[in-house]
């Protein structure tokens, strides 16, 4: 049977991937910050799954894990996720996205160097590495250029993945592109437009506030992107594999796909923009050429924009309508 140790198992990604592992017959186990964050988490998947109790900046709690656990497969999940509260916590973001990757290989390296036994590591790597790209899509070889306290943070973790792979650890990294799914937490601003859609088609008022509704992101499913790290993981060679869907959509685009399928008329009256809401550096367009995820892992996103759309809005309008 395969153990597997998964940090972030709270998160969006982190809860997708326990139930799917759960569901092949692993033994999951993962890392959580407090007794009832493991608590509020065992409602949401399925039965089985082991919680450790630590902060990812602990180093030697998390190796002490690890080493209690004796994974086969571990996956990075954990970090700060979001560009916007790196800006408010840049040394934060560096501890935890930067460092706390370093600090998962590591122990996963010492581990396997006393134990003989081989581990693997997945890192939740990020399109924001690539910072203001000049090359349109992104692929693996893309000059690795962060704007952002998150891309430098996520940029450092990438290449200490590279550099624990030449010392024999199977590191293998998922350069992920935005991922949705109704776990997205409602900070994100595809959730925050799906949730707003749902309250204003079910109560009739409500206003929607965004910042820069024209730049272009590259959304994919969850589900699948998770998909992705389970396959590098479990790669014979470990590797960089940018995961995307290679097309694009504006903020705008998702606002309005978002309101036609809660059935909002007259969507237009219910948002506004404010540029304080802005990133200090938004970048106009990322997408994401997965091509080497196609050839070598077999792997394909599976679930277009609208659809995506749909099942947000339609979990949050379920959500609404439980609303006292
Ligand atoms: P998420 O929902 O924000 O989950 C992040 C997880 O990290 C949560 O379980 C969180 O626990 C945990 N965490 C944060 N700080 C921690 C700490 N100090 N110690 C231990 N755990 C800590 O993120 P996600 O969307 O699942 O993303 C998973 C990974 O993929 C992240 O590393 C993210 O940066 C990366 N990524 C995501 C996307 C995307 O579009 N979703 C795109 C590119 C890269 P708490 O709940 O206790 O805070």
């Amino acid at each position: 049977m395969t153990t597997a140790f998964v940090t972030g198992i709270s998160g969006q990604d982190g809860t997708i991937l326990a139930a799917a592992l759960a569901a092949e017959g692993c033994a999951v186990h993962g890392l959580v910050r407090s007794l009832d964050e493991a608590a509020a988490h065992r409602e949401r998947v399925p039965a089985g799954i082991t919680y450790h109790v630590g902060e990812l900046t602990d180093h030697a709690r998390v190796a002490a894990i690890l080493r209690d656990v004796a994974p086969d497969e571990v996956y990075n999940l954990a970090g700060i996720s979001s560009v916007a509260f790196s800006w408010d916590q840049p040394v934060l973001t560096g501890d935890v996205s930067g460092l706390g990757a370093v600090g998962v290989f590591d122990a996963a390296w010492r581990h396997q160097e006393e134990s003989g036994r081989a581990v693997r590591v997945a890192q939740a790597s990020s399109a924001e590495i690539f910072g203001r790209p000049d090359r349109v899509p992104q692929d693996e070889s893309t000059a690795i250029r962060p704007i952002s306290p998150y891309g430098a943070a996520k940029a450092y973790a990438h290449q200490m993945a590279a550099i624990y792979r030449t010392r024999g650890l199977h590191v293998a990294t998922c350069i992920l592109y935005n991922h949705e799914s109704p776990w997205r937490p409602a900070t994100f601003v595809t959730r925050k437009i799906t949730h707003a859609a749902a309250r204003i088609a079910q109560k009739g008022v409500g206003v929607l506030t965004l910042g820069d509704i024209t730049v272009r992101r590259d959304w994919g499913w969850a589900p699948d992107y998770v998909d992705a790290m389970v396959r590098a993981v479990r790669h014979m060679t470990p590797d960089d594999f940018v995961v995307a869907t290679g097309h694009t959509h504006t903020v705008a685009e998702f606002v309005e796909a978002a309101m036609v399928r809660a059935g909002v008329e007259d969507w237009r009256r219910h948002v506004v923009t404010d540029q304080n809401l802005a990133r200090p550096a938004d970048v106009p367009v990322m997408v994401g050429d997965w091509t080497r995820a196609r050839d070598v892992l077999g792997w394909q996103p599976t679930v277009p924009f609208e659809e995506i759309v749909a099942r947000m809005v339609d979990h949050d309008l379920e959500l609404v309508r439980l609303e006292p």
